[in-house]
């Protein structure tokens, strides 16, 4: 039997009555994480993982039916044994894994293998059935080291406040930016913030992370002379708006791993593109999905087919599940 199937509504498990990330409003939504295209609006009711639960309240509503579950408690419904297991993409974000008659299937998400210090890292479930979003599934996708990547930005800040540039690095608001922030070099110059920015670095900083002190850039007047010394994190919607005028001559950049195909950063327009992204590379996905153990790989969403064929040729029952994910930080904000 299978523990989760697709339907018009979102996954859907036939013995648990409950959809995982839904598309369309349900009764029973279980959450992987607080993306947009994964956690919507208008659900009955949601149950996620405890760390989530600030950042789904914030993009939500504080009104929301939201019950939580510590990672590795379990719960039984209808007979499910249901438990969230880290998966080391953003704040919050949790596997799903279902045992039901012996039978256990792994709903994971978005998720990446390498830890990054601003959630808990991923860590691989044994089960039958592992069920693995695909958005950088082609063998062509390898990140860079992160540390390499973290020295290529705070160089470039250097850089540019040496010569009294003000530098914008465009990246998702939730997730990559708490990630870049993290990672700056805090004595270069002030970080300063876009206000799409700043809410969710607060959650962040309620759940434990680390992250330097970050001021709002709209406090910033254009003649200010601190400001040519900045960082401005900003979400990629702020990019040719009238908010950017304060900047005056500026440098700007875009994180993202779709920076590494160079066609993307020349459709952006920016000066720089860092490669950094909070999805699992070509050989992470394969390196996750081997270490579940699973025969049974069913793919949601981005280069399906491409890791569909690679798994199958493997001699693993791998196959595509339609859904709606993929709207979301990488994907949309360079489409
Ligand atoms: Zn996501
Ligand atoms: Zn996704």
């Amino acid at each position: 039997m299978d523990l989760v199937i697709a339907r018009p509504e979102g996954l859907y498990c036939p013995p648990g009555d409950f959809y995982i990330d839904p598309w369309k409003p349900v009764q029973r939504a279980v959450i992987t994480h607080a993306h947009g295209d994964h956690a919507r609006w208008g659900m009955g009711g949601y149950l996620a993982a405890q760390p989530s639960e600030g950042i789904l309240r914030a993009r939500l509503g504080s009104d929301i039916r939201l019950q939580t579950m510590a990672y590795g408690e379990s719960i039984d419904h209808h007979g499910v044994r249901l438990s969230f297991h880290p998966a080391g993409h953003v704040l919050g974000s949790a596997q799903v894994r279902l045992e039901y008659r012996g039978e256990v299937w792994v709903a994971s998400g978005d998720y990446k293998v390498e830890p990054d210090g601003t959630c808990e890292p991923f860590v691989p479930v044994r089960c039958h059935t592992f069920i693995s979003e695909s958005t950088f599934g082609l063998p062509i996708y390898r990140w860079p080291a992160q540390a390499e990547v973290f020295r290529q930005i705070n160089d470039w800040w250097r850089a540019n406040a040496a010569v009294g540039r003000t530098c914008v690095l465009f990246c998702y608001a939730f997730g990559k930016a708490q990630r870049i922030l993290h990672g700056l070099d805090a004595d270069i110059g002030p970080i300063l913030v876009h206000g799409a920015v700043e809410p969710l670095n607060r959650v962040y900083r309620e759940a434990g992370v680390c992250l330097p002190e970050t001021c709002y850039a709209g406090d910033f007047a254009r003649s200010d002379p601190r400001l040519r010394q900045a960082l401005v994190v900003a979400p990629p919607s702020a990019g040719g708006s009238t908010w950017m005028r304060r900047f005056g001559d500026y440098a700007d950049a875009f994180a993202s791993g779709w920076m590494m195909l160079r066609g993307t950063r020349r459709r952006r327009g920016v000066d720089r593109g860092f490669v950094l992204s909070d999805h699992a590379d070509w050989p992470g996905l394969l390196w996750a999905i081997e270490q579940t153990g699973a025969e049974r790989v069913m793919v949601t969403h981005g280069s399906v087919s491409t890791l569909v064929r690679y798994l199958c040729e493997r001699g693993l029952d791998a196959q595509a599940f339609a859904t709606e994910y993929g709207e979301e930080d990488d994907v949309a904000e360079t489409a």
